[in-house]
């Protein structure tokens, strides 16, 4: 793939890595009403917007291993479907082949090498 795409989606695997060491982080603090600071996971290397969500809702996302959050706006189309939007954060999928593979690739919560 074009190495922009590939720089692209390994942002978005590291931002992802940081966000479940905050959610971690925070839930020793047994909070699950009040929003905590995550990062926005979109693809652009310089792009570090912090984003709210409940422990909740970041686990929601989390369940599949293909969605990300991002911020409102942060949507690539070419390689991301949006799932989801409210006012605080934007859900998507990633739907470009390389990327997908690399986003269940890297996911943290997957065992690995699970099959589909
Ligand atoms: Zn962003």
């Amino acid at each position: 793939m074009e190495w922009w795409r590939e720089q692209e989606a390994r942002n978005e695997v590291r931002f992802r890595a940081q966000n479940e060491w905050i959610e971690q982080a925070s839930q020793s603090f047994a909070s699950t009403a009040a929003t905590d600071t995550f990062v926005c996971e979109c693809g652009d290397a310089t792009c570090a917007q912090p984003i709210s969500l409940t422990t909740a809702e970041y686990e929601h996302v989390r369940s599949v291993a293909t969605h990300f959050v991002v911020a409102v706006n942060h949507e690539d189309p070419e390689v991301e479907r949006l799932v989801s939007e409210n006012g605080r954060y934007a859900v998507v999928e990633k739907i470009f082949g390389s990327a997908l593979r690399l986003a269940r690739a890297t996911d943290p919560r997957s065992a690995g090498g699970r099959r589909e």
